[in-house]
């Protein structure tokens, strides 16, 4: 017959939500007979495990939710293939203090150079830091807000990318927007000025934003408030991809590169 107590250790611990704890029960109760920590020491042991395993679980959560299209990490960056890259800016924006303060960051730079891989890394960081992400291509976004607004939606999809705390715009800038794409983009970043920090990508240097967003009335706009509190990373160099196939002696390795 169990022990009335661990009946009511358990319920409680299940209506605590305290999964990780109940699920190991029986052997943190013998271990705790055997162990030779105080009781401050072995509660405290088994609360950290109990957070521990719930942080696990939420950063899991997010990470589904965030809609990541590649799984890439900071830690799998070569830095040393870009050397133009700040390092020094990367390993601040590691911290993620800029999304306590709402700041953004833009990634400019052709194609092939990691800005995507890149995005992703910190993303993955911001929710390692306990912070919400979601990454998006701007085309599927202001797809998506143009579909919102014409079932009478716009408001509910504004407050939902409006929402997370890392908001991720991929590609901005391969294909120019309709002007009434750019006026949907710049309805949520004027929704998510100084309250939620968002990282852009794109091929296309501010300057040319005009173009890109199909109206350089919009793109001053959005530039302001983009710009008013931002890290702005240019990337030069060659695509990574083209780098790789030289090594493989796809295409021919040019003076001077090593191979
Ligand atoms: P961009 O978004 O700038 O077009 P990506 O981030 O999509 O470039 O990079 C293209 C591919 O090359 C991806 O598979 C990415 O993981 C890889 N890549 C790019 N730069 C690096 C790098 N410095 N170290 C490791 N992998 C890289
Ligand atoms: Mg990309």
């Amino acid at each position: 017959m169990t022990d009335p107590r661990v009946e009511r250790l358990e319920r409680h611990l299940i209506r605590l939500r305290l999964v990780s704890t109940k699920s190991r029960l029986d052997t943190l109760l013998e271990e705790g007979a055997r162990s030779e920590l105080s009781f401050l020491d072995f509660l405290d042991k088994v609360v950290c495990d109990e957070v521990e395993s719930k942080d696990a679980k939420r950063a899991q959560m997010r990470t589904q939710m965030a809609k990541f299209p590649l799984d890439r990490t900071l830690e799998s960056f070569d830095f040393s293939l870009q050397p133009s890259l700040d390092r020094r800016l990367i390993t601040e924006l590691e911290t993620g203090r800029y999304l306590a303060n709402a700041t953004n960051v833009l990634l400019l730079g052709p194609p092939g150079v990691g800005k995507t891989h890149l995005a992703i890394g910190l993303g993955r960081k911001a929710i390692q830091q306990g912070y919400s992400c979601r990454f998006i291509t701007a085309l599927d976004l202001v797809h998506q807000l143009a579909v919102a607004e014409q079932h009478g939606a716009l408001e509910t999809a504004l407050t939902h990318f409006g929402r997370h705390h890392l908001l991720i715009l991929d590609e901005l800038g391969y294909l120019p927007l309709a002007r009434a794409g750019g006026h949907l983009l710049f309805h949520l970043i004027r929704r998510r000025y100084e309250k939620g920090s968002l990282i852009i990508t794109s091929n296309q240097p501010v300057g040319s934003w005009g173009e890109v967003l199909g109206d350089p009335v919009v793109a001053t706009a959005v530039l302001d408030r983009l710009l008013h509190h931002s890290h702005v990373l240019t990337i030069k160099g060659e695509s990574y991809r083209l780098k790789e196939k030289r090594r493989a002696g796809v295409i021919p390795v040019r003076e001077g590169e090593a191979k």
